[in-house]
């Protein structure tokens, strides 16, 4: 056995017990894919298909996929990490691990941009440092150094191609128990004669699944822009992906459409997708570091201007009295609605922090507003006529004024008045338009739906329940 600190159990460690011959193997992958294709849980899919046909392994939570800090500047497109956690026999621990390896090995577009990383955690406890390194993962920039440092001290076997970055990406995946709120993707793979060519998908099936199993599933459809959301561009082994709250539901909407083209399967993801986990740390200033992520509290300090292409630039302030400067911009939907914020309004910020540069220093690139408290704003108007109560015209700085209909006068020494005008926002939650959504944006809708315990056993993988190996499409062809 290995040795370990105080560490946090994993999900269905308990669920294990009684088998001395059994050992628990935790897999992280990541950083498989480049910006023009491939894909980490496709390989995760073809991983566990194989695992499923040659060995006794059983799968002790759903794949999970786990999304890292968005803000981190060189991520591919979604910088996603997959964890897979198994328990097998000592006769397939090896046939299991050689899969993993010949599958990164094979797959994996190292080369044009992907530097693969596997980790192997074996072992019921998940040393804390790993969950603490995870946590890091979602909200800052961690270095390839420090994870060989740390798996090394923990004794997590490691196998890295390229230059081996993806070991930041996996050994946070493994660390990420998800024991508060996640949810679930079910995704269906393309087969490789298909990839590239146009995806056939029904909006009105899309829109009817959307309707009916609101508030349970999200960002299916956009229906402000009419846009498809559950499909990715271009040469992509994913045909389509549905995001919910839980594996029934993600599942059953995705068989509901019908899709026609031959698939290769799918499977359902548990993930922190659609949770902010990234923002849930605050943001400190004036120390707050570079493509960090995370929440603020703050005054907005001047006025919002509307700056060219549409985004929206104020200061606010924490109440330290540090201030940076902020960015809404156009393409989340928000930058109109922030340019009504004013001088002394409360807000919490969700953000991740855009680098200096020679132009401009760092800023604050909102991801979601709270607006807590709203100022009140005055306006300076002339005084009213005495006589027939119409808004007198001023005559020049100190000359007065003049009632344009009656032609009374009244001297400098009457005042402007300042007069409380209505606001043009209220409080509450602003967040991003569904199209500018970031895999970790949580959608308006699942505010009041996070999970909060980690006790989901009732929903425990059940071979067949998760995984669809070819079914889906044949299921259609015996149909017709
Ligand atoms: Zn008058």
């Amino acid at each position: 056995m290995m040795s370990i600190c105080a560490g946090t159990d994993f999900p269905g460690a308990h669920d294990q017990s009684g088998n001395n011959d059994e050992e628990s193997l935790h897999f992280g992958i990541d950083d498989t894919d480049n910006r023009t294709g491939g894909c980490t849980t496709h390989l995760a899919f073809k991983i566990i298909e194989r695992i499923i046909r040659d060995t006794n392994a059983h799968f002790v939570d759903y794949p999970l996929l786990i999304r890292l800090n968005p803000n981190v500047p060189w991520k591919t497109r979604g910088n996603a990490a997959v964890c897979i956690r198994l328990t097998s026999d000592k006769k397939d621990q090896q046939r299991i691990i050689d899969i993993v390896k010949h599958y990164v090995e094979t797959e994996a577009v190292v080369g044009s941009g992907a530097d693969p990383g596997v980790v192997l955690f074996r072992g019921h406890q998940l040393p804390e440092a790993i969950t603490e390194f995870s946590k890091t993962a979602m909200c800052d920039i961690l270095r390839r150094r420090d994870a060989i440092r740390l798996a090394e001290k923990y004794k997590i076997e490691y196998f890295l191609l390229g230059k081996g970055r993806g070991i930041i990406g996996s050994l946070a995946a493994i660390g990420c128990l998800l024991e508060g709120d996640h949810t679930f993707e079910a995704i269906a793979y393309r087969r490789p004669e298909n990839v590239g060519t146009p995806r056939i998908l029904e909006p009105d099936k899309i829109i009817e699944f959307s309707r009916s199993t609101f508030p349970y599933t999200f960002n299916n459809f956009d229906f402000r822009h009419k846009r498809v959301l559950i499909a990715p561009h271009g040469p992509d082994p994913v045909f389509c992906g549905i995001r919910g709250e839980n594996p029934h539901i993600v599942l059953s909407s995705l068989k509901s459409l019908n899709i026609e083209e031959r698939l290769e399967g799918c499977m359902v993801f548990r993930s922190n997708q659609g949770t902010n986990m990234h923002l849930l740390s605050e943001i400190k200033l004036p120390e707050a570091k570079s493509f960090t992520s995370g929440h603020i509290r703050c005054t907005v300090r001047s006025r919002p201007h509307i700056a060219q292409g549409g985004h929206t630039l104020f200061y606010v302030e924490n109440r330290d009295g540090s201030s940076l400067p902020v960015a809404v911009y156009e393409p989340t939907g928000l930058a109109k609605t922030a340019s009504f914020l004013a001088e002394g309004d409360v807000l919490e910020l969700g953000c991740g922090i855009r680098r200096a540069s020679i132009k401009h220093p760092k800023i604050l690139n909102v991801e979601y507003f709270m607006v807590l408290e709203l100022a009140k704003v005055f306006v300076l108007r002339n005084p009213t006529c005495t006589i027939c109560s119409k808004s007198m015209k001023s005559e020049g700085k100190g000359k007065g004024f003049q009632c344009k209909k009656c032609k009374l006068r009244e001297s400098s020494e009457l005042n402007k008045v300042s007069i409380q005008i209505p606001r043009a926002i209220s409080t509450g939650m602003y967040i991003p338009t569904p199209k500018a959504h970031r895999h970790l944006t949580k959608p308006m809708h699942r505010f009041g739906l996070e999970k909060l315990s980690s006790d989901y056993s009732e929903e425990l993988p059940i071979l067949g329940n998760w995984i669809i190996l070819d079914q889906l499409c044949s299921e259609n062809y015996q149909n017709q």
